[in-house]
């Protein structure tokens, strides 16, 4: 049975390496950051904070918690940070808690315009514990309509607004959020968790300037260990977020993950970060120009960040659906996704996410994403031409072969 564990790995890991993978959220971990995920710092339980442990022997965790605070704290330039959430759902449940009773009033955006499962939805405990209004995003522009949610905000009085979102593919605009959460009294809650690596890199706004706090994912551009963060600059809101977070709604912190996302921040410091944030995003404007040549509709007509979202109906009649599963033939994933204003559901949808980070991860350049974008429109348009999809399959391995994850391991 472990034999057969090890041998799955293995053949996921081949998986990573022959697919091109443009799934939005999704990126590729340095080898530092694998290393210490995979350490022992796993074997230890730390509930507590630094310094105020619920357990012996935890001098050398509290280091590395400490050494993960400061570096967070330092790349996005703000005073509190609490990196013990498992997952940016936990951090948004975390920062709810805090801030909200049951029953409260949440601003945030719509779902199929680009919001999170964790920003209202009813199948999620946020849309079932606090009372959830929405903004969308304009019929015409595919775009937040600022003045329209401002109108929002004054009718519906929400205790907390949420911005940020995880098919949205153009800059948000913190500091106007801020001032609409001002004139209604509400809290400002950023959950910046697909744009973080972006941020970091100092590419868009900086949220931790405008909001009262910010939650964030560490595995999407951020290209850290699968977990969550919370930052803010206000010292009673931290208070509050630690109780939530311990013992409020977790227990023991995950120390390997907690070193793995030291490690990110360190390497997101970095100038070599910096450059591949600034191609993550030229390579998803190559990517939507490219499709756009090729006669594909892309919704808000471009792309500010690492998302390029195709509305797949209107471009060659297919849903979203049928969309991923005829690119997945050929060697490209992805996900089928709604599109603002979509009439089907999200098990069908009419639109695809596509997203740079990954790829650009594996040195994908402009000239590689105008190839993608080829094979993309010759996929959709002839799969159930089987000479033509076996010349795709071949154009992709290709691609693949040229740009390997982690250059020490064969894969052969
Ligand atoms: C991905 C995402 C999350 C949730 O992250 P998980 O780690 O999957 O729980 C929360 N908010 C937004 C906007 C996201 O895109």
């Amino acid at each position: 049975m472990v034999e057969k564990i090890f041998e799955v790995i293995e053949k996921e890991k081949k998986r990573q390496q022959n697919t091109i993978e443009l799934i939005a959220s999704e990126n590729f971990v340095s080898e530092n950051v694998l290393k210490a995920q995979g350490s022992v710092l796993t074997n230890k339980y730390a509930e507590g904070y630094p310094k105020k442990r619920y357990y012996g022997g935890c001098k050398f965790v509290d280091e590395i918690e400490a050494m993960a605070i400061d570096a967070a704290t330092r790349l996005f330039g703000v005073r509190y940070a609490n990196v013990q959430p498992h997952s940016g759902s936990s951090a948004n449940m975390a920062v709810y808690r805090a801030l909200l009773k049951k029953g409260d009033k949440v601003l945030a955006m719509n779902l199929n315009d680009g919001g999170h499962l964790t920003h209202g939805s009813e199948q999620s405990f946020s849309g079932q514990d606090y009372k959830f209004v929405f903004y969308g995003v304009d019929k015409e522009s595919s775009m937040i309509n600022y003045d329209e949610v401002k109108k929002i905000a004054l009718k519906e009085k929400p205790k907390l607004i949420v911005a940020g979102a995880s098919s949205y593919p153009r800059k948000i605009d913190f500091a106007t959020f801020r001032d609409i959460a001002r004139s209604c009294g509400a809290y400002l809650m950023v959950d910046m968790a697909h744009i973080a690596g972006i941020v970091a890199a100092g590419l868009h706004q900086n949220p931790c300037r405008y909001a009262d706090v910010v939650t964030s994912t560490t595995h999407k551009t951020l290209r850290g260990p699968r977990g969550g963060i919370i930052l803010t600059n206000n010292e009673q809101i931290i208070k509050k977020v630690n109780k939530v977070i311990f013992p409020g709604i977790q227990g023991g912190p995950l120390m390997h993950v907690i070193a793995a996302k030291a490690v990110c921040f360190e390497e997101a410091m970095s100038t070599d970060f910096i450059n591949y944030q600034k191609r993550v995003v030229s390579n998803a404007k190559a990517l939507s120009d490219a499709l756009k040549l090729e006669g594909f509709k892309i919704v808000t007509g471009g792309t500010d960040n690492h998302i390029v979202l195709v509305d797949v109906k209107k471009s060659v009649n297919l849903t979203g659906k049928e969309a991923e599963e005829i690119l997945d033939k050929v060697g490209i994933t992805c996900n089928k996704n709604m599109i603002p204003y979509d009439l089907t559901t999200p098990f069908i949808t009419s639109g695809i996410r596509l997203g740079t980070a990954a790829m650009t991860t594996r040195g994908f350049n402009e000239k590689d994403f105008k190839e993608v974008a080829k094979i993309i429109s010759a996929c959709l348009t002839n799969y159930d031409n089987k000479l033509v999809i076996d010349d795709l399959k071949l154009r992709v391995k290709k691609l693949c072969d040229d740009h390997p994850i982690y250059k020490e391991v064969s894969y052969v």
